[in-house]
């Protein structure tokens, strides 16, 4: 999601034109030097494109010299955001406190628009070319308050943001892409001839969509789902023309093609290098994650003590994937795979908005705040989700972060929001 970052000395309506900006009229606590806004960032849409709208205000509230406190407030909005609003008073015009910003902001490379604002009437508009000489492209008058070329204001921040991803977020899809995976003999085929017989093979496509030949599409639980590249499945080909090298291509393939992954272990074996192979190429590629436990209908009370032991020492690292413990030989349990899949889908994407983000950040941050290198400690000003499936996080910070700690946040997002069956990501954009 693009960073769009609104710069300017106290009094000139950033505040406003924030709220103007995503839409309501909400903390309209408009800048008195001396007060401490928070330096919150607000989800905002605009002609179907959602981004992230910082308000700067907050910033180096102590600072005496306003000069440096503007300047601050530039350095960080051109560390952090695509966009950068810079907001001077049409009526009173740049001031010296305005020049070193600027000079720096003409410096950087990101895209600045430059707003006069309070320009309520015509004849303040008029005045705005003035500002020409500021050397930040042309003046865009505004009022903030009244609206007043708002929306024309919104197209120049979107013209000047860098294109969007061509993810199409909403609009009807296609079944739910599965890639059904796991080492020779774990119970593929054997698996996916159960959900055929039981569940109900749809043999022609869904209207809309376009099925590969090699997929096949498997109604579970009421809705259609797309078990992506199986056609080797159904041939039910012999294992031993397929090295092991193969069958990891096969899997990266389906994983690829695929939304989530359902990772097959056999319960009645150990839990193996090769089935480690797989679940890391379901977690590498981003993919949401439902761990099958087939042939439960092996497993007596022996094994499920040591198969316990085993779970919590080979699948450390991923404590947040879906378990299922099924047999595709008898049928146990296999109608718990769709519901498993459903929510590791809407983990997978899952946003969290960007408030309710910020509002937990700070409280843990401030409870455990990151420990004191050499006198110093990065601070983290603020998160936003970049994107979903898998869901990605920004923190924007002062400096970089230790491992441990970046990990401690990561671990206390998935404590607070959940995410159970998706990997998540967290990257650090820290200001120089
Ligand atoms: P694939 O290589 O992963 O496709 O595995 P197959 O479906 O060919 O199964 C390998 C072997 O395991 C076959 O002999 C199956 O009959 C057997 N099998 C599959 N699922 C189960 C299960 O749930 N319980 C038991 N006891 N055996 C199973």
């Amino acid at each position: 999601v693009p960073v769009v970052a609104v710069v300017g000395r106290p009094n000139v309506g950033k505040s406003t034109l924030v709220n103007r900006i995503i839409g309501r009229r909400q903390a309209v606590v408009e800048d008195k030097p001396g007060v401490t806004r928070d330096r919150v960032p607000y989800d905002a849409q605009w002609s179907g494109r959602r981004f992230t709208v910082v308000d700067t205000g907050g910033w180096e509230p102590d600072a005496k010299d306003r000069a440096a406190a503007i300047a601050a407030q530039a350095e960080i909005a051109v560390q952090t955001a695509d966009v950068v609003i810079f907001v001077v008073d049409a009526m009173v015009g740049a001031t010296d406190v305005d020049e070193k910003a600027v000079r720096m902001l003409r410096r950087s490379s990101k895209p600045v628009i430059l707003v006069a604002n309070k320009a309520d009437n015509q004849n303040i508009e008029n005045e705005t070319v003035s500002l020409w000489g500021l050397g930040l492209g042309e003046p865009f008058p505004l009022s903030a308050l009244h609206g007043r070329n708002a929306g024309d204001l919104l197209d120049k921040i979107l013209a000047a943001m860098p294109p969007a991803p061509g993810i199409i977020e909403d609009g009807p899809r296609g079944p739910r892409r599965v890639a059904l995976v796991g080492r020779p003999n774990v119970g593929k085929s054997s698996l996916l001839n159960r959900l055929a017989r039981e569940e109900r093979a749809v043999v022609d496509s869904v209207a809309g969509t376009t099925v590969d030949p090699v997929d096949s599409l498997v109604e579970m639980d009421g809705e259609v789902w797309q078990f992506v590249d199986t056609a080797g499945l159904r041939k039910r080909v012999s294992h031993a023309s397929g090295t092991e090298y193969y069958a990891s291509l096969r899997t990266a393939g389906a994983v690829e093609a695929a939304e989530v992954g359902v990772v097959l272990l056999d319960s009645s074996e150990v839990i193996s290098e090769q089935d480690q192979r797989v679940l890391t190429s379901v977690v590498e590629a981003g993919r949401a994650l439902v761990i099958a436990f087939n042939k439960w209908d092996l497993v007596d009370e022996d094994r499920r003590i040591y198969l316990d032991k085993e779970i919590d020492r080979e699948l450390k690292r991923i404590p947040w994937a879906l378990r299922v413990n099924i047999s595709a030989k008898t049928g146990r349990a296999v109608d718990k795979l769709a519901p498993a899949l459903r929510k590791a889908l809407a983990s997978w994407e899952k946003r969290i908005p960007t408030g309710a983000l910020n509002q937990w950040l700070t409280a843990l941050t401030q409870a455990t705040p990151h420990p004191v290198r050499g006198g110093r400690a990065p601070r983290i000003m603020f998160a936003t989700q970049a994107g979903v499936a898998p869901p990605r996080f920004v923190l924007f910070t002062t400096g970089p972060l230790d491992a441990g700690y970046q990990r401690f946040i990561e671990r206390k997002l998935r404590e607070e929001f959940g995410f159970e069956g998706s990997p998540i990501e967290v990257s650090v954009r820290p200001r120089k």
